[in-house]
């Protein structure tokens, strides 16, 4: 299922009030369905001592969001520098935070270490000589090569830019153990939104096999493994969920036999961002317009500056209208559209929905993840609020719509001007 029941039936009665008193569009989060969630990850895994997950702080990077995480005992995966700032400034510094950045600055490099520092998850053997100063610990993301994939979103391994190529990954381990770093994890991260646990399991196996051979071959220990996120979310009715249960027994026993043959295992560590607050999260617009030429098309009030995915993934996210329920009512092939002037700018093609009138609300499912975060002010679109359904059944604003006046701001500059 997409947006949960639950949810539902704890939400819709409410919403004409919601709209009524924040107006719309918003984004709003389910806080019982995200602890939900992570109480059911913490239980999968709970044989596995130190098992951390952090949240991936780029899916949903809001203080709010990211306070119920911190109470669920989750560290935060962050990969710029305003990420980390955020984790930082809810009090989470140190093991707590892995920086897995990419084509890093030294800017990422001085903010990481500061502050507390955090686990450095180094994507590259070119940027060991970078680093300001040798980390007690330090981790690699490992990119395997030619590898069976998922899906498109991240693709061939092959042509991903991310991480330490097979050829150079025990030289980098080398390297860093030479400079003095005594403290060892293994990170990847292919899949994303992959539903199939299999695939989360033979990622695991990958990691350990490599942690073993590297171990072999310099004499170190992995205190961690780090097997990424990208588990996957159903964001359509006929899909099926991921069954984290056979996940969590296919991971344990590939944990429990590398103990019982080493000695000792490595933490396992996930850093899921989709799987912990996506289909916690809907985007709430008006229909606002109707127009009928070749096809049909239903404007909302809402438009990609919410919610990208459709737009640059074509993904599918399940939309419902308000108190009209498909088998109960007279259904119509729509679009349904934002104002952008882009023709991407669609939440649904050709959908069959219930009958649409100006003013009926429209449920877009599944944005509690890489939803708002992924919005951008092309044409001049602002980004909407974000509301939380709070376990007591309160709704709190926890970040405003965007003004003009943000978007004005840096208009606001001192002339600067070079003659020649
Ligand atoms: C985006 C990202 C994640 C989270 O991905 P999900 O698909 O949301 O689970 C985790 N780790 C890294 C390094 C990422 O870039």
């Amino acid at each position: 299922m997409p947006m949960s029941e639950n949810f539902k039936k704890r939400l819709f009665p409410i919403l004409q009030d919601i709209k009524a008193h924040f107006g719309t569009p918003f984004h709003i989060y389910d806080e019982a369905g995200i602890i939900e969630t992570g109480h059911a990850l913490k239980e999968a895994f709970s044989a596995r001592a130190g098992f951390m997950e952090y949240y991936a702080v780029k899916a949903l990077p809001n203080p709010a969001i990211m306070a119920i995480m911190k109470n669920l005992g989750f560290g935060f995966d962050c990969s710029s520098i305003a990420e980390l700032m955020l984790s930082r400034g809810l009090g989470v510094t140190g093991e707590d935070i892995i920086f897995t950045s990419n084509n890093t600055t030294p800017a990422d490099f001085a903010a990481a270490f500061s502050d507390g520092g955090c686990i450095i998850n180094l994507d590259d053997i070119s940027l060991i000589p970078k680093l300001p100063r040798i980390p007690e610990r330090i981790c690699f993301r490992y990119n395997p090569g030619a590898r069976r994939t998922g899906n498109d979103i991240i693709g061939n391994p092959v042509e991903a830019k991310y991480g330490v190529s097979h050829d150079q990954i025990i030289e980098a381990y080398r390297r860093m153990k030479q400079l003095g770093a005594t403290r060892f994890g293994l990170h990847t991260m292919l899949a994303s939104n992959e539903r199939n646990h299999i695939y989360m399991v033979e990622t695991a196996q990958m990691l350990l096999d490599l942690a073993r051979w590297i171990s072999a071959e310099l004499g170190i220990r992995f205190e961690f493994i780090n097997i990424g996120g990208g588990l996957g979310i159903p964001y359509r009715p006929e899909d099926i969920p991921l069954d984290l249960a056979a996940m969590a027994r296919g991971i344990n026993h590939l944990f429990d036999a590398y103990a019982e043959k080493h000695g000792y295992a490595p933490k396992l560590c996930m850093e899921s961002g989709r799987y912990m607050t996506g289909p916690h999260g809907v985007l709430v617009t008006e229909a606002i317009n109707y127009k009928d030429i070749y096809r049909k098309y239903i404007g909302v009030d809402a438009c990609m500056s919410a919610l990208m995915r459709p737009g640059i993934y074509g993904a599918y996210h399940h939309i419902d209208v308000l108190g009209k329920y498909p088998q109960k009512f007279p259904m119509e092939r729509v679009d349904v559209v934002g104002s952008l002037c882009e023709n991407n700018d669609k939440f649904a093609v050709d959908r069959f929905l219930p009958k649409i009138d100006m003013g009926d609300i429209l449920v877009i499912h599944d944005t509690g993840a890489h939803g708002h975060a992924m919005g951008f002010n092309y044409n001049g679109k602002l980004r909407p609020q974000e509301l939380l359904l709070t376990k007591n059944g309160s709704v709190e604003r926890i970040r405003r719509e965007e003004t003009l006046a943000d978007y004005f701001a840096t208009l606001t500059f001192e002339k600067d001007v070079m003659t020649f």
